[in-house]
């Protein structure tokens, strides 16, 4: 058998990521991928930097597929709610109704950032908000991580999972939620821009509290066509038995490293998704192109 080797999760600076969309193509192509899915977090904005890395070299060195991860809301199935996240691929970006709330998420996350770091700065952390904030690309959705970071320069921590285990982890004293899509909305968003969705890490237990499989047999029925199986947060208890309720269910599984660059240190394929899924998960999309 071919030995081809996909990663289906992957951020670029657009988002929390440290490696620019044309680096995380390089870092791709020097792993040793096949294919590599970009999704930075509510934003298409690497899309045409990654896509020109690609073309640049011919033949191309490996297949991209343009996606984004959408922060949702969503029931836990134990009563409460709890933040999910939807691995969006081959949408069409410039659909009008997707476009408009990934630039509302956009903005919440900027705003709810900066009101974090302000809360830690008034508490006499070496942390500057004006100066995190003019640091990120203009409209771009800033995160945790970068404040993280900001606290292992000012020497408040020695790495960024200190600074979450810490300060900004859900339970932690200086965390702050975000109004995110209701996560059954943002399925049929994508669907309606011709895009197909997965569910990024459900039972990522170190993350705080997950969803259960009632909610993931719910989701498939609103439209919900994989799930990440394959992924660094997920024991192996876990993906046994997500493999099992995927199979169960009809749904296509996937794998993605969650790469972050040097935010995480987590190497760019170090999980991997299956052939057959490729297909079977992109086969009906419209709203954009593989390239490459
Ligand atoms: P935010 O999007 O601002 O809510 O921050 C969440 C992001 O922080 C995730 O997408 C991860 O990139 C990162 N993250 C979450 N938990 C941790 C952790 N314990 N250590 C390092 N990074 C984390
Ligand atoms: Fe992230
Ligand atoms: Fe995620
Ligand atoms: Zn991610």
């Amino acid at each position: 058998m071919v030995d081809v080797r996909i990663d289906m999760h992957v951020h670029s600076s657009e988002s929390d990521g440290t490696d620019t969309p044309a680096g995380v193509v390089r870092t791709a192509v020097a792993a040793g991928l096949d294919v590599v899915a970009l999704t930075d977090h509510d934003t298409s904005a690497g899309w045409a930097e990654a896509e020109q890395a690609v073309r640049e070299s011919a033949p191309p060195a490996l297949r991209l597929v343009p996606g984004a991860e959408l922060s949702c809301e969503s029931s836990d199935g134990r009563g409460g709610t709890v933040t999910v996240h939807l691995l969006a691929y081959l949408f069409d970006p410039d659909s009008p109704a997707l476009r408009d709330e990934q630039l509302r998420l956009r903005a919440e996350r900027r705003g709810r950032l900066e009101q974090m770091a302000r809360r830690m700065a008034d508490d006499g952390f070496p942390v500057d908000p004006e100066a995190l904030m003019a640091g990120l690309p203009p409209d771009s959705p800033g995160g945790r991580p970068h404040l993280a970071r900001a606290l292992v320069e000012g020497g408040t921590v020695s790495t960024v999972s200190e600074a979450f285990d810490r300060y900004l982890g859900t339970h932690a004293p200086y965390y702050m939620p975000r109004t995110d899509t209701p996560v059954e909305r943002a399925i049929r968003m994508i669907a309606d821009a011709g895009g197909t969705t997965v569910l990024a890490h459900p039972f990522a237990v170190s993350r705080g509290q997950t969803v259960t499989a009632e909610v993931i047999t719910e989701l498939a029925g609103h439209g919900l066509r994989g799930v990440e199986v394959e992924h660094p947060d997920h024991d192996e208890p876990a993906r046994h038995r997500l493999r099992e309720l995927v199979a169960e269910l009809g749904l296509v599984p996937t794998g993605g490293s969650d790469y972050h660059g040097t935010n995480k240190n987590i190497r760019i394929g170090s999980e991997n998704t299956p052939p057959d899924s490729l297909d079977r998960l992109l086969g009906d999309c419209t709203g954009s192109k593989i390239i490459g």
